[in-house]
């Protein structure tokens, strides 16, 4: 039998290709001479933008430079799926890693950048599409029912749940959208969706207003903490007392982080516009929705009717460095469509637009962290693993208090200074990743066809939990 053709690799992402065909922004050439600035920070995705904007907020008079190898949102902060997540969903981690009264400080302080997004687009006059109707987690396999149980008794526990977390019958998820695999699920409120690489991209203009320097095309090769910090790009060189390290996953590749941060490949494809068949389903609330896979589905639509459907693989990433399969992989983007159509049936006549990827900076914590380096003067904000939508904007306000040397309740949250457990070394890491990842999968995939899992798989699928890392079932 012959296999379908693959969609198309979008530049980018879809959202990114939108963006641009909108507004395309003011041209930021690479850097190409020495300079000085007060703080120079390495990455223009969310976490540097947010950070240089809030930066300039408390300090106009600040000279801050961004510095990027691609264009600002050409990273993870342009491809996402656009769900504006707290860290609710991470309350029994945050308990166990932190205490209940730092872990309640933490989520509470993280679910106010979802409002503050929202009205941050308005008072910029920013359409991101930014849709605060809640997230519908849902079982989509016997092995997933009251898979958010946990979640929800320790936020019941603490008091926390009430309208924020909602248990749903399969018949309330079926009022949401109908699927032939969907069961019962959880409501989470006060949660939202939007359009990344528009919310990217306003910030990367908002920020260009407030004065900030943003060099895009100009990889950092070489940074030394100082002080001054210098980072050093192909064509220039920038010195600042101060610096910030907000590179996503790619600071695996620095040796500070090697062992902190695991890079896993993530990918997504769009449909073509089918709103009757969004219709048909019922799936016109606008809510995000993801499934309780241990490497989880997430899909949301658009406002002209698509299906942005994607999920986490085992296949690009770890072992082969940063390379092009993260961006796009045949494998992983089949094992998708495979499920897309597994999930909505009727779609299985929508032509796809495109798909993508990008990488996701796993940690051993499964929560961001930020710390300090060097003699003070370098920091960082790594590690959202997955989840740094609505985090990063928290991030922002964390990392420019960081570096002002501020005291207050952001400088003081319990994430900075965290240190995730070390994955082990190479040669061990990369075969080791790769092998339970894939069986993680194939564990799902088990679950999913209603399938006994072999006991060989379900073991290696099990074994990064057993050995301490927050991994796998
Ligand atoms: C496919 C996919 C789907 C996702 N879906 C969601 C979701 O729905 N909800 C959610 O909350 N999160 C999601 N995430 C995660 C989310 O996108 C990230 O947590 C968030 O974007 C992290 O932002 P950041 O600024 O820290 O890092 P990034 O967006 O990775 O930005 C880092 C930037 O640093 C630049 N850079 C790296 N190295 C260098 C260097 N040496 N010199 C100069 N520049 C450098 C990169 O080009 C990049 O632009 C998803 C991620 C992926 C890949």
């Amino acid at each position: 039998m012959t296999e379908a053709p693959l969609p198309r690799q979008a530049d980018h992402s879809w959202w990114l290709e939108e963006a641009l065909a909108q507004d395309p922004g003011t041209p930021c050439p690479p850097l190409s001479t020495e300079i000085e600035a007060d703080v120079v920070i390495v990455g223009g995705g969310y976490t540097g933008l947010w950070t240089a904007h809030f930066l300039k907020e408390r300090d106009p008079g600040i000279e801050i430079v961004v510095l990027d190898q691609d264009v600002c949102g050409g990273g993870p902060s342009g491809r996402n799926g656009g769900f504006v997540n707290a860290l609710w969903e991470e309350l029994p981690y945050l308990v166990q890693t932190l205490g209940e009264e730092p872990a309640l400080r933490t989520a509470r302080i993280a679910e106010r950048s979802i409002p503050a997004l929202g009205a941050w687009c308005e008072r910029h006059g920013v359409d991101a599409w930014f849709t605060p109707n809640g997230q519908l987690g849902v079982a989509t396999s016997a092995s997933q029912d009251g898979a958010w149980r946990e979640t929800l008794d320790v936020a019941r526990r603490l008091g926390e749940a009430d309208d924020r977390l909602v248990e749903l019958s399969d018949e309330e998820v079926s009022e949401l959208c109908r699927s032939p695999v969907f069961r019962a699920g959880i409501l989470t409120a006060r949660t939202a969706t939007l359009q990344p690489a528009r919310l990217v991209r306003a910030l990367r203009r908002v920020v260009l207003e407030q004065g900030v320097r943003i060099f895009e095309g100009s990889p950092v090769r070489r940074f030394r903490g100082g002080p001054p910090a210098e980072a050093d790009t192909l064509g220039g060189r920038v010195r600042a007392p101060r610096a910030l390290l907000a590179a996503g996953a790619w600071a695996s590749q620095w040796r500070r982080f090697r062992r902190t941060i695991l890079p896993r490949g993530s990918y997504i494809v769009m449909t073509e516009p089918a709103p009757e068949k969004l219709t048909e389903i019922g799936w016109t609330g606008g809510e995000g929705i993801y499934d309780f896979r241990t490497a989880l589905h997430y899909l949301r639509t658009t406002p002209d009717g698509r299906i942005a459907f994607g999920a986490a693989s085992p296949r690009a990433g770890l072992g082969a460095g940063l390379g092009p399969r993260l961006m796009y992989d045949p494998v992983s983007i089949r094992r998708l469509i495979r499920d897309l159509h597994r999930m909505f049936p009727s779609f299985a006549d929508v032509p796809l637009d495109c798909a993508w990827g990008g990488p996701i900076d796993v940690t051993a914590l499964h929560l961001p962290f930020f710390g300090t380096l060097g003699k003070g003067n370098v920091h960082y904000g790594l590690g959202f693993t997955g989840g740094g939508v609505g985090p990063c904007h928290m991030a922002g306000r964390v990392l420019s208090g960081l570096i002002l040397d501020a005291r207050d309740e952001y400088t003081s949250l319990p994430l900075i200074g965290l240190e995730p457990k070390p994955f082990p070394p190479e040669p061990l890491l990369s075969p080791g990743a790769f092998l339970t990842h894939e069986a993680i999968v194939r564990k799902d995939e088990a679950e999913d066809e209603g399938r006994k899992t072999n006991p060989v798989v379900d073991f290696a699928a099990r074994l990064p939990r057993r050995l301490g890392y927050r991994i796998g079932p």
